[in-house]
């Protein structure tokens, strides 16, 4: 027994089922990878208990000696991973998540009810990008700034540029943020500086999807063009839940840059950082730096191609029809489907996936597409030829759950609900039929 299944088998008992989930399902969620043990070590280490607020050489706690040695490292590792130069560039690795992190920016670049503007979460942007809706300004990012929403070009579904270009002579945005959450295509971030730089308007990407991509050098850099980059550490960087913040320490946009967002992370925005979580970020960096790293970030996007060739090989349609990154976006609209009848029955055959709005949907409150993405089963060495099985899957689960949708209310479905859920809570993993 270890000291957790010990003093409380309860909580014992729930990550247990967790893990088999994962390691029994296919994990197919484009914001989620299975970080290493060596992360998880770091991560769940002594290192929790420990409060250092402030930063390295300067904290407002004694006894951080070695906790100051270790966020060094971290920032230098960051650093390091995305090829900066440490003269040009500098990080905060203190953000306790990827929302946190944006915040953090927008409070270091934007005075109050400033103008932003981001891709449109409909569209594949996120929250924190300014999302608010006709009815509620639900996001902090659009309660405290005042946001536009630029979007895709509906003939080509990538970004529209030039719109982005119209839009922005006249809103006049303050800080123009790239990056999404569903979006399978590359950024323009040339094309974007040129917009932010005829407004003296701040580009900052959040990469938080793509990081591990450009890490390994199959995305474009955001570093060329922007001021600032956002990132989160646990999708295709495949790290611990956090976020990372870089700055150009000398930026035309303003020579302040580093002070702005340390102060916005601390005391602006945050309190003391999480070291544990910090250690397991640094061991993170130390594997994307390796040789092995730019092999992970190639297959991801292989694996992504292959996955988004097959579905359209079945004439399924995606969203751009194809992907040059970690996810596939899948219209499932033609076929009558909505993305969460879709998700709950891959749930139960043990396939996680999840509903997400296509470009064009009536309803974001009713998706009618589907969001696929490799960084996990790639790390679990999943290749081309295993690809092609689990494209077979999900084209017999898009069968069945029309088969299952026709026959809605009969007993063939109450049938196929109770089989499936007898198995899965056996522990024998359901199977698709
Ligand atoms: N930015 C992007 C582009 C994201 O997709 C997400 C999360 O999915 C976040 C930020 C927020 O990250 P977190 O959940 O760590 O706050």
């Amino acid at each position: 027994y270890t000291p957790l299944a010990q003093s409380d088998p309860e909580v014992q008992n729930i990550i247990d089922k967790e893990t088999w989930r994962q390691f029994s399902g296919l994990e197919l969620i484009a914001s989620e990878n299975l970080t290493s043990r060596a992360t998880m070590e770091a991560n769940g280490s002594i290192l929790t208990n420990k409060y250092s607020e402030g930063l390295p050489g300067a904290r407002y706690y004694g006894g951080n000696e070695w906790v100051d040695e270790l966020e060094v490292l971290c920032q230098k590792r960051a650093l390091e991973a995305f090829h900066l130069d440490p003269a040009q560039w500098g990080v905060n690795v203190q953000p306790y998540s990827g929302s946190t992190a944006n915040f953090a920016a927008l409070t270091a670049l934007l005075q109050p009810q400033d103008r932003l503007m981001g891709l449109g979460l409909p569209d594949g942007g996120h929250l924190t990008h300014g999302y608010y809706t006709a009815k509620k300004k639900m996001t902090a990012s659009s309660i405290y700034f005042q946001s536009l929403p630029y979007g895709l070009d509906p003939a080509t579904q990538h970004i529209d540029y030039k719109g982005v270009a119209s839009q922005a002579k006249i809103y006049k945005p303050r800080l123009i943020i790239c990056g999404a959450s569903a979006y399978p295509r590359d950024w323009d971030y040339k094309a974007l500086r040129a917009i932010a730089d005829e407004h003296g308007a701040f580009l900052m990407s959040d990469m938080a999807h793509i990081s591990g991509l450009v890490a390994g050098g199959v995305n474009a850099s955001p570093f060329d063009y922007c001021d600032v980059v956002t990132t989160t550490t646990h999708k295709t960087l495949r790290g611990p839940r956090a976020g990372l913040i870089f700055f150009k320490k000398d930026s035309d946009k303003a020579k302040d840059l580093e002070k702005r967002v340390n102060d916005a992370v601390f005391p602006a925005c945050q309190g003391g950082p999480h070291n544990n979580t910090i250690a397991g970020i640094a061991t993170t960096l130390l594997q994307a730096t390796q040789p092995s790293w730019k092999e992970y970030a190639l297959q991801v996007v292989k694996n992504a191609q292959v996955l988004a060739k097959e579905l359209v090989a079945h004439q399924y349609k995606l969203q751009t029809s194809g992907t040059e990154n970690h996810l596939v976006l899948w219209d499932l609209r033609p076929l009558g489907l909505t993305g969460s009848k879709l998700e709950k029955l891959c749930d139960i055959v043990g396939i996680t996936i999840n509903k997400n709005a296509v470009s064009g949907d009536a309803s974001a409150q009713v998706p009618g597409g589907i969001r696929l993405g490799t960084a996990a089963i790639t790390s679990r060495d999943m290749l081309e030829s295993d690809i092609k099985v689990v494209a077979d899957f999900l084209h017999r689960a898009v069968q069945l759950s029309l088969i299952l949708q026709k026959e809605a209310g009969s007993k063939l479905l109450k049938d196929f609900v109770r089989v499936a859920t007898t198995q899965s809570e056996g522990k024998q993993g359901a199977q698709l039929v």
